[in-house]
């Protein structure tokens, strides 16, 4: 059998096609040449190095963060993972926030240290303290990872205050999966690299997982080096998934912003609600710093009940319109119950300590559901339990 080559596209597609192929081919030793060793002209190798439809979502990527250069990894932990890998050596002091995400502090406790690098953790709940202790650090620190809103408080951080009291040379990592733009541009307040789960809201459908890094081209070709030795990469369908997931984004995000703030404040309002924690109230202890860096406070709402851990799971099993799953940024509303999900390992002290009483819950809006049908859903459970009318309700 004779090679075969691809047909010819048609050459005006408004959208491209997507590439799914695992090597490509050379026409002869000049395209090799001109493709490979000294890069005249645009061409693939191999499926682990390079793909168009990565270069077609990683450069609307950029411009969406207003970045220099991006990457899509095949998932927010491989770009993370990635990012510190390829910035920090053997020696280097670190520092990260006490509220980021329970798996990247397990890379931070628990991977990196392998490596020689020396963590240090701080909570970003009182914003000034964290400031001091970063300051305190100047001069010893490579690299500062952030995130913000943090889970499941949506604690803030003052990123630009950060920035200066570390001075130019440090990188700042930012993990900004919660708010992604349009509601936050990380890379505008003195950010060097943003990272995302792009399976949250930047896909925003629920059926990828993926994980994008972008910043400044020389950061980027540090994370490429690594992306291609170690192979953390996405499909070509994953990639135009993501590619036109990204057409919606700002649709998507204004949707769930205006829902948030409806949300939020009808369960402030309620009985049943000890407190709620979502950036737009000006009951969230870092309203403040919400107004100064967020353009939108996004469609995640953690609300702590004035229940028992069991009078909350009924609250949950009672709703209609949320699936009990972990995610957010999905098409669909979902609800997690903490302490039966992130925190189900966590004894009594430790719940104290990182301020999750067991009636905390916390819900993820989405955006094809209405407004109307969430908030009568969570008045129907609310009430039921309240009322005394559920089964192990008691004080
Ligand atoms: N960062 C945050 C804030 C997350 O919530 C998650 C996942 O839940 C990740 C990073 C990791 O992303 P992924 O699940 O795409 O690996």
């Amino acid at each position: 059998m004779t090679k075969q080559r691809p047909q010819d596209a048609y050459t005006n597609s408004i959208e491209s096609p997507t590439y799914q192929s695992a090597s490509y081919y050379f026409n002869n030793a000049d395209h090799v040449k001109d493709g490979l060793h000294n890069r005249s002209v645009p061409a693939g190798r191999y499926g682990r190095y390079s793909n168009p439809t990565w270069i077609e979502v990683e450069n609307k990527l950029s411009e969406l963060s207003g970045a220099e250069s991006s990457l899509v990894f095949a998932s927010g932990m491989a770009a993370h993972v990635t990012a510190f890998l390829a910035l920090l050596e053997a020696g280097d002091e670190v520092v990260l926030p006490s509220e980021s995400y329970r798996q990247v502090r397990n890379v931070f406790h628990h991977i990196l240290p392998k490596f020689g690098v020396v963590v240090h953790e701080f909570s970003i709940r009182d914003s000034e303290a964290f400031i001091e202790n970063v300051a305190a650090l100047r001069g010893r620190i490579k690299l500062v990872h952030l995130e913000m809103p943090s889970s499941p408080h949506m604690y803030l951080i003052d990123v630009a205050r950060v920035r200066a009291a570390v001075g130019p040379d440090v990188i700042l990592t930012l993990d900004s999966s919660f708010s992604p733009p349009p509601n936050y541009y990380a890379l505008q307040w003195g950010v060097d690299l943003v990272l995302f789960s792009a399976t949250k809201y930047l896909s925003g459908h629920g059926d990828i997982v993926a994980g994008v890094a972008s910043g400044r081209e020389e950061l980027i070709e540090k994370l490429r080096w690594y992306r291609d030795t170690t192979g953390p990469i996405v499909d070509g369908n994953t990639a135009f998934l993501l590619r036109r997931s990204l057409y919606t984004l700002q649709l998507r995000m204004e949707r769930v912003n205006a829902m948030g703030l409806e949300v939020a404040r009808f369960l402030e309002g309620h009985p049943a609600v000890e407190r709620v924690y979502y950036n737009g109230l000006e009951s969230h202890p870092h309203f403040k710093l919400a107004q100064q860096y967020l353009n939108g406070f996004g469609g995640v709402i953690t609300f702590e009940l004035r229940m028992s851990e069991e009078q909350t799971a009924e609250v949950v099993d009672r709703l209609r319109v949320p699936f009990m799953a972990s995610n957010f940024g999905a098409p669909h509303t979902l609800i997690e119950q903490s302490t039966f999900f992130t925190y189900f390992e966590y004894s009594d002290d430790e719940l104290v300590s990182i301020g999750v009483p067991r009636g905390t819950v916390r819900l993820a809006l989405g955006y094809s559901n209405e407004v109307a049908d969430i908030i009568k859903d969570l008045d129907q459970a609310l009430s039921h339990v309240l009322s005394g009318a559920g089964g192990s309700a008691a004080s």
